[in-house]
This record gives structure tokens, sequence and C-alpha cells, in this order.
């Protein structure tokens, strides 16, 4: 059945201007994290207040809102998301979307510092598939990328993840000068344990304190030095997000290319982003949103809110305009990835 025969039947599902469906929700629930990667945080972060925040309550009604009006993925983000208190709870709730048939896929991205501890939580609320960042297999090196992180403790936590059962795709970030003389290894390293590895351009989203083109690493390149040392062959898997994936035949794993820079994939997009604040971007790199926050609070029932939700679609935008080069200095939005989640 196609995503859109299957919108219940009481509820609009949402198209946007440009007739895409939109299927896909990502929620960012904090804009906190416990660690501060050198390309999506500065060292010192101004976080949000928690007044500021949704209550988990609130992401709750929000994310149920999307799936009675079609949205079949979610996909829990951050800031870190595992660092948001009690977010077993919103894990657990939304578990019983599934339950109830109405949701394909709960899922999350997260940078593996505490699945260690919610690795068994996490499967018994319904996740199956996650998304573990992770640019180096350098202890060293991911200190400096991560400048908080530990390997070994993202290494025991990757461990309990498979071990409660859930399945772990492996997303590295293409960084100049750090990673790429490493990306075999993190080939190996990933299809040596049956995940996925999903390698990703560095956007320009918030200020990092330093200059984004010394990072910037066109996927074109790294694809063309590949192909002179692996077999890789295009296929036409998707895990539902932009990535486009290569198998590669000596180790039967794939290779996913997330290319925002040098392949804008925005024609085929099918998702929309709310922040921890229920501001709903339409557009990662765009300005424009909708505050469904306040809509959530000045009304108990529903209908403002999908009202405000297909408002908002209205607006969806055709594509971003990343651009990373000498003469565009500037972060093509001021909000870090974080913020909006990614
Ligand atoms: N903290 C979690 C994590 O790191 O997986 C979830 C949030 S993080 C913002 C989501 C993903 O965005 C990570 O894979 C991270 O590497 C990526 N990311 C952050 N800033 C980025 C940027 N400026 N360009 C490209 N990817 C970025
Ligand atoms: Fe935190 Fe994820 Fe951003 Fe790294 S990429 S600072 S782990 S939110």
């Amino acid at each position: 059945m196609s995503e859109l025969s299957r919108t219940p039947a009481h509820a609009a599902p949402i198209i946007d201007p440009f007739g895409r469906h939109v299927s896909y929700l990502r929620v960012s629930v904090t804009d906190r994290c416990d660690f501060r990667c050198v390309y999506c945080m500065s060292e010192h972060m101004t976080f949000l207040p928690k007044k500021e925040l949704l209550t988990l309550e609130e992401l709750d009604r929000v994310c149920t809102a999307f799936v009675r009006k079609g949205v079949r993925k979610l996909r829990i983000t951050g800031g870190e998301p595992l660092v948001r208190k009690n977010v077993m709870w919103l894990f657990k709730s939304l578990g019983r979307l599934l339950d109830e048939g109405t949701l394909d896929e709960l899922t999350l991205t997260t940078n593996g510092s505490l699945l260690h501890r919610y690795a068994d939580d996490l499967y018994a609320c319904g996740v199956r598939r996650i998304n573990v960042s992770l640019d180096t297999l350098s202890p060293t090196k991911f200190k400096q990328v991560t400048r908080w992180g530990d390997l070994e403790n993202v290494m025991n936590g990757m461990a309990a993840a498979e071990r409660a059962g859930l399945k772990i795709k492996v997303n590295a970030v293409a960084l100049k000068g750090v990673n790429d003389e490493e990306i075999d290894d993190l080939i190996r390293f990933a299809h040596g344990r049956g995940a996925d590895l999903t390698l990703i351009e560095t956007m320009p989203m918030g200020d990092i304190e330093g200059d984004r083109t010394d990072q910037y690493l066109p996927l074109s390149e790294v694809r063309s030095e590949l192909a002179e040392r692996w077999t890789l062959k295009d296929i036409p898997y998707s895990s539902g997000g932009p990535a486009r994936y290569v198998e590669i035949a000596e180790t039967g794993g794939r290779l996913g290319f997330i290319t925002p820079m040098t392949h804008n994939f925005c024609e085929s997009c099918n998702r929309v982003r709310l922040t921890c604040t229920g501001t709903l971007f339409m557009c990662l790199g765009q300005d424009d949103a909708a505050d469904l926050r306040q809509t959530l609070r000045a009304y108990s029932d529903d209908a403002a809110l999908e009202a405000a939700i297909d408002e908002a679609i209205t607006r969806k935008p055709k594509g971003h305009d990343f651009v990373i080069d000498r003469k565009s200095q500037a972060p093509a939005v001021a909000r870090h990835m974080s913020v909006t989640g990614g």
C-alpha cells in the first residue's frame, strides 16, 4: 500500500505546494548535548531556558497530530535526545502508535554516549533501527572532533544496542583533514558489524567559531577516490531519508551519501522538522517556520493544531540554498543543526 493510501480516513494527507507528500517528522527534543562537535556547536553554547521547551506531553501531542495526518515515520533527535530528562516516557508513549499500526517507524539519531543505559528500553518501546553518529575510530581524533566525547563509551553503547536487538546505521560527517584518510576503515568497521555507513557533507548551519571551508569535503571527491579501491554499485535502496546508496562488492555492505552541497536532494523531500520549542521548520536550510507551541497552548482540542500544520505546509519551500566557499563565510541559517535536529 502507498503511504498516501494509508493516511487515516478522517485526516487530509499533508501535501506541499510542490506535490511532495510529507510522511516523515523529525523531532528535536532538546537543544542540549553532552558533546560539542566542532562542525555542529561552538565550545561555549547558550542553551534555551528549560521553560521554553515543549513538555514531553506536548511533544507527544504534536507527534500524534502529525501521525493522524499521515506521518508514518518519527525520528527523535536533538541536541542529544538521550540527555533529555525522562525521554523514555516519550518513546514509550509514541510506541503505542506502532502498536496501533498508525506509525511504521519510531527511531532516533544519537551520539551513542548514553546507549549503554537506554538500549534495552528503546527496544522495549518498539525502536528497531537507530542512527549512531561516529566520525572517527581514533580515540584522539574523536576527542578533537567531539571535544567532550569518549570513544570507548560510544563503542560500549553500540555493543549494548546490538545486544538489545537494535539495528545500527553509522553516520559520519566527512571532514577534510580529520577523517578523509579514514573512510576505508569506517567502511570496514560498519560493514564488519552488519551496519550501513552513511557519509554526510558538512552544512553551513550556525556559527562554530571556525571556517567551514577548512572542514568541507565534497562527497563527489570522496566517492571518486573510493571507486579506485572498492567496487561501488548504485542501488535503489532508500532508508526513508535523503541518502543515495551504493553496495560495496568487497564487503557486501551499503554505503550512503548525503550530499546537500554537491547534489541537492530537495526534489524528493518528504520531511519537516520540529524543534524542542515547538517551532516547525519546513526546510532544514531556510528560516521560515511556524510556531506550533502557541497554537498548542491556546487550544486544548487538536483541530487548531492540525489547521496550523496545514497552513505551515503551504509554505514548504522548494529547497535550500546552502553554499560553502571563501566568499560565503556566513552560515546559510543562523541556527545550529542541534536546534533543528539533524
Ligand atoms: N546528537 C545526535 C547525534 O550527534 O547523532 C543527534 C543530533 S545531531 C545534530 C544529528 C546529525 O547531524 C549528526 O549525525 C551530526 O553529525 C550531524 N550534523 C551536525 N551538524 C552538522 C553540520 N553542520 N553539517 C552536517 N551534519 C551535521
Ligand atoms: Fe551533540 Fe550531535 Fe551536535 Fe555532536 S552532532 S554536538 S553529538 S548534537
